[in-house]
Order: structure tokens, then C-alpha cells, then sequence
């Protein structure tokens, strides 16, 4: 374990913010979350830092980051339909979706592309293109900081939701994920729900899409719209796209029939957070360096210099004009430290 003061979270936030945090430890094996519970390291502030693509830093971290660096997959079954593959904390998401992919195993294809790490993975319930981590997840094991005990989550124990996981309520930070187990398949499962990409494959006949085909094609989608963060600073979608009743989606769209919407059931209807936006004029609009994406006004932009409270403050006009205009509060994805 590497233990170090005073440590800048410059590089390691996609933010790009400067900000420094007491100590961080980097840590290459579980046990050593024994011997920092064994030290009480856990009875101050701490936080579990992946890549930080999910979270905007306000000030100094006045307490312990604690960053996983534990690398490895390893096959725990396989049959002539499945594989079951349990992933490390620490590995690239992105690159454990290139090596499924390459595999021939079905089931993560639509997540490629999101940036950071597997042990961040479960507590969103990281989702894309119609698909959602929950739907391959088996199981986790996990660091309790308050017992100094791992326990193993099931997919019923992580109450998976939108964006949201049991780690992300009740058990918000108190579990380090040492490990996720996911379940993919040998055998061919385009999911072509989400509509970008079955217009992408429209006139494609279904039997000769490959899965390597799906994964290039999600890709390929999201390079056209979403700023890499290795060059544009940026979290990702800074809101969830608001779930509200249908009735009220409905009213909508009759006002504004171009407006995307997805119906999840009867009651309730998903709108796109990004087009709330647009339409309240903020794509490609900038305060100081703090900006909105000009492909996608759902992504705010670190231009060079701008603080995590300059984004916030960006945020917080944004949300302001889509409840005045709409009736709707768009509520924050990324998570404010
Ligand atoms: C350009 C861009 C595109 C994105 N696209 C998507 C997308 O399509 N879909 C999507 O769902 N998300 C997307 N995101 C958000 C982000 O990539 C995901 O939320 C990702 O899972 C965060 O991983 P991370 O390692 O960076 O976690 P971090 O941002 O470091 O952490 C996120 C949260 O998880 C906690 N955490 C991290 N690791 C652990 C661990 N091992 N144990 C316990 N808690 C932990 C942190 O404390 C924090 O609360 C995008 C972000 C960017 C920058």
C-alpha cells in the first residue's frame, strides 16, 4: 500500500479540478483495507476514488482517498452458454468490455466506452444504449469500514435502480468494492432496444450483426457526441434524465412533439435531461471556463481553469431554467465531494 500527504486529485479526476486531498492511499491488495481499519483510518472522512469520472470536487478532500488498484479477471465457470467472470476493483471497465468482446461473451457490448473502473460499476448501476450493469451482475464482495469484516452482495442485496444502488442509500459510503462477479453469454444477444442504435443498424440484416459490430457501433455513437476526457475536461451526464409521470410526459410531447421520451410503464415516463436543456438554450453556452458541451448540453466542460464550484454554479443556473420553463427538477448524477 502507498500511503502519501498533501496528494493533488488533478490527474485523477476527469474534471481535470485541482484540488488536493490529506492523504491517499493506494491500495494493490484487499488485506490492506484490514490494516487501515486495524489503524481506525475508517473513523475519519474517506472516500473511494476510481477514476473520478462520476464526481465533482468543491474543495479539498480533508480526509482519506482511498484509490483500488487491484488488477485481475478470472473465469469462476463456464458451460457452453455462459461464462462467469469475477473482475477486480481496480481494472478498466472499458478495457473488461474490449476483452468480453473479444471473447465472443455477450451481454456488456453496449457499455463500452464508459469510463472508469469495475469496482465503481455496481454503485450506479451503470447503464448505456439500453443496457445496464444489473443485467449481467451476479455478485460483489466488499469491504465493510465498519465491522472490518467482506460480506457478498447478491443483485437483490444492491437494490439496483437508475443510477442507483443500495451503496448509493443506506450503505452510502460505508462498503469498499473489492470485486464484482458478472454473468455474460456465448450466444448471440444483439440488444438493439436503444434507438440510436437500431437506427444505426436500420437496413442491416439482424443475422450478420456480429458482436464486435455492436460494440464499434457504440463507439462510434458516442465519440460523435461525448467529449473524451483526455481532452475536454468533463463528467460524463451531469443529470439524470428526470423520470416523470406519463400523464405530465404526455401533455408534453403534445406541446413539443420532437421531444424524446421513453415510456417505462403505465405511470411512468423517462424524458432526456439533454434536450430539456437545449431547449432552454444552454448548449455550447459558457461561464468563464465552465461550459456546456456544444454536441451534448447534457456534459459540462472544464475549459481549462475552472474550479468544481464554477460548475456547480453553471448547474445550478442550468436546473434553475429547466424547472421555470418546464416544471421539472433535473436532479444531479454526479456526486459533489
Ligand atoms: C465522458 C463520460 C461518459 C460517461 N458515460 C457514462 C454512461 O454512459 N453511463 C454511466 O452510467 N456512467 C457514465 N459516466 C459516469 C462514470 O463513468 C461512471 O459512473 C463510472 O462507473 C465511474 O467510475 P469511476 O471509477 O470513475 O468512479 P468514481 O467517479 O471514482 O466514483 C464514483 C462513486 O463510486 C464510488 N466508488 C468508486 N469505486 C468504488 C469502490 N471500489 N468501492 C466503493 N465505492 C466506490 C465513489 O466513492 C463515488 O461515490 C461517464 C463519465 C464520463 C466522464
Amino acid at each position: 500500500m502507498n500511503l502519501k500527504s498533501d496528494f493533488c486529485l488533478k490527474p485523477f479526476n476527469t474534471f481535470g479540478i485541482e484540488v488536493l486531498a490529506r492523504q491517499c492511499a493506494q491500495i494493490t491488495d484487499c488485506n490492506d483495507l484490514t490494516e487501515l481499519y486495524k489503524k481506525g483510518s475508517f473513523k475519519q472522512d474517506f472516500l473511494v476514488i476510481g477514476e473520478a469520472s462520476n464526481i465533482l470536487f468543491l474543495s479539498r478532500f480533508d480526509g482519506l482517498a482511498i484509490m483500488p488498484l487491484i488488477r485481475g479477471k478470472e473465469i469462476v465457470e463456464e458451460t457452453d452458454h455462459q461464462v462467469v467472470l469475477k473482475i477486480q476493483s481496480g481494472e478498466y471497465w472499458s478495457s473488461l468490455v474490449d476483452y468480453a468482446v473479444d471473447n465472443n461473451w455477450w451481454g456488456i457490448e453496449n457499455l463500452s466506452m464508459i469510463p472508469g473502473k469495475a469496482g465503481a460499476a455496481p454503485i450506479q448501476n451503470i447503464g448505456a444504449y439500453g443496457a445496464e450493469l444489473k443485467d449481467v451482475f451476479v455478485s460483489l464482495e466488499a469491504f465493510d469500514t465498519k465491522t472490518g469484516e467482506f460480506k457478498n452482495f447478491n443483485k437483490n442485496d444492491c437494490k439496483f435502480g437508475y443510477r442507483d444502488s443500495v451503496f448509493k442509500s443506506s450503505y452510502k459510503s460505508r462498503f469498499i468494492v473489492c470485486s464484482i462477479t458478472i454473468k455474460l453469454s456465448k450466444i448471440a444477444k444483439p440488444n438493439l432496444s436503444y434507438r440510436a442504435l437500431s437506427e444505426f443498424f436500420a437496413g442491416t440484416d439482424k443475422s450478420t450483426i456480429r458482436l464486435k459490430m455492436i460494440r464499434d457501433a457504440v463507439n462510434q455513437i458516442r465519440s460523435s457526441k461525448l467529449p473524451d476526457p483526455q481532452i475536454i475536461k468533463n463528467g460524463g451526464s451531469f443529470f439524470k434524465n428526470p423520470i416523470v409521470k406519463t400523464s405530465m410526459a404526455e401533455n408534453l410531447k403534445k406541446k413539443y412533439p420532437e421531444m424524446p421520451l421513453y415510456k417505462i410503464d403505465q405511470k411512468k415516463s423517462k424524458i432526456a435531461a439533454g434536450w430539456l436543456i437545449e431547449q432552454c438554450g444552454w448548449k455550447g453556452k459558457r461561464i468563464g471556463d465552465a461550459a456546456v458541451h456544444e454536441k451534448q448540453a447534457l456534459v459540462l466542460v472544464n475549459l481549462g481553469k475552472a474550479k468544481g464550484s464554477d460548475i456547480l454554479h453553471l448547474s445550478e443556473k442550468i436546473a434553475e431554467s429547466v424547472f421555470k420553463t418546464f416544471n421539472i427538477k433535473l436532479e444531479k448524477e454526479i456526486q459533489l465531494v
